[in-house]
């Protein structure tokens, strides 16, 4: 097989005389024609850190364009403006960003602001009329995530939220695998996410703006994986946190919580959340017919993994540019991802983070109704 392949993948080079390559899952795949369709034309708002990943794999979007900023940083804004191409017409600022409705050129604007302030922001987005796409999480409880949704209905706009991993090429395998059976009955699920946080002083400990700690940030990978890759939805959640350092992690900033989800068919999840341990990305699932190892299963790639078939071998592509030419594909032409991201599938994250801190607060098992 190994030799047949090396012959197809030599006779493909020869016969079009430039070095195209093939996958070998997509041996036969005609090569790529120009994309004469409609782009999506993206406004980011939050220039950060991952705001800046997202612009950087946007270049190599197909479908998608960053064409707009929204920013509090005139400096950054001046930056984008130059690195990006953007015209001054298309940035905003804080306080006068819901003059986008006036902005034929804008149709969606991507929040990548701290947590705490995803929902007022994305409901004056929607009430601009512009598409919402929107950080994980979108919003720091369930209540606020549910008002983002209602109000993005109320205005006839999409919210979509940034669950990159839904387009992440053997992520997407191991789905097929589970969805076609391969895994036989699934049983159980293992995920531990995590890493340890530097700076004291960053929004990412401060309550108001991150909405809680690790599990807002890191654990909802593990909450969202649980239920992707066992294709179901938990009735159930028990919860322990550990705390070591209360004057780096303050009141209702968690460091590190186990926490433990049950599933309709009986499969378990046993779930690691943190902000001080390292190394910690890898998700396990296990089911009578077969299992899969991935690790990391959630940073931004090369994912890597295996199953009890072999390794996994789909390509690495750039998560966050898989992402924007899917949305952009989600909203022009409804195509769906093989897992939702839209603001319903946000809302159930949150609902269970809710019920995490819960557990944790009460000491009880709570249930869980998605
Ligand atoms: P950063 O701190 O790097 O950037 C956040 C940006 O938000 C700031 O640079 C700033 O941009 C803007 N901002 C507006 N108000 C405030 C405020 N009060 N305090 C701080 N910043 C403010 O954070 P990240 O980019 O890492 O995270 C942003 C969001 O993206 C979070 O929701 C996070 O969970 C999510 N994220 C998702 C990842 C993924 O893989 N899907 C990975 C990393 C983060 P400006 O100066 O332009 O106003």
């Amino acid at each position: 097989m190994g030799s047949r392949r090396n012959f197809i993948e030599k006779l493909t080079v020869s016969a079009v005389g430039v070095p195209i390559l093939y996958h070998s899952s997509n041996l036969f795949a005609a090569p790529e024609v120009p994309y004469e369709g409609p782009i999506l034309k993206v406004a980011i708002m939050g220039l950060g850190s991952y705001g800046t990943r997202v612009a950087e794999a946007m270049k190599d979007c197909k479908r998608a364009k960053l064409v707009g900023v929204i920013s509090g940083t005139p400096s950054k804004i001046k930056d984008w403006q130059s690195k990006y191409g953007i015209p001054k017409k298309n940035c905003y600022n804080y306080e006068n960003f819901d003059a986008i409705k006036d902005n034929a050129d804008i149709d969606a604007v991507y929040v990548i602001t701290p947590n705490g302030l995803h929902k007022d922001q994305s409901i004056r987005v929607a009430k601009a009329g512009k598409h919402v796409i929107c950080e994980k999480p979108m919003a720091i409880n369930a209540e606020e995530g549910q008002a983002m949704v209602d109000a993005c209905k109320a205005a006839n706009v999409k919210l979509l939220i940034g669950y990159r991993m839904h387009y992440e090429p053997k992520t997407v395998e191991v789905i097929k695998m589970r969805k076609n059976g391969e895994f036989g009955k699934v049983k159980f699920f293992q995920g531990q996410s995590g890493f340890t946080i530097g700076d004291p002083t960053q929004w990412r400990l401060d309550k108001k703006l991150a909405g809680g700690g690790a599990m807002m940030d890191i654990g909802i990978y593990s909450i969202n994986g649980a239920r992707y890759m066992l294709g179901e939805e938990p009735i159930w959640v028990t919860a322990q946190e550990t705390k070591t350092d209360p004057v780096k992690f303050e009141e209702g900033v968690d460091e590190t919580i186990q926490f433990q989800l049950g599933f309709p068919s009986g499969a378990v999840a046993n779930c690691l959340s943190t902000y001080n341990m390292s190394n910690l990305d890898r998700f396990f699932m296990t089911g009578s017919d077969g299992w899969v190892e991935m690790k990391p299963s959630t940073g931004y790639g090369p994912i890597k993994g295996r199953t009890h078939k072999g390794e996994l071998d789909q390509p690495h592509i750039t998560h966050q540019t898989l992402q924007m030419d899917g949305m952009a594909q989600l909203i022009f032409e409804g195509v769906q991802p093989i897992v939702p991201l839209d603001g319903e599938e946000g809302v159930k994250d949150m609902k269970i983070i809710d019920a995490i801190y819960k557990a944790v607060e009460t000491g009880d098992k709570q249930n869980i109704n998605l």
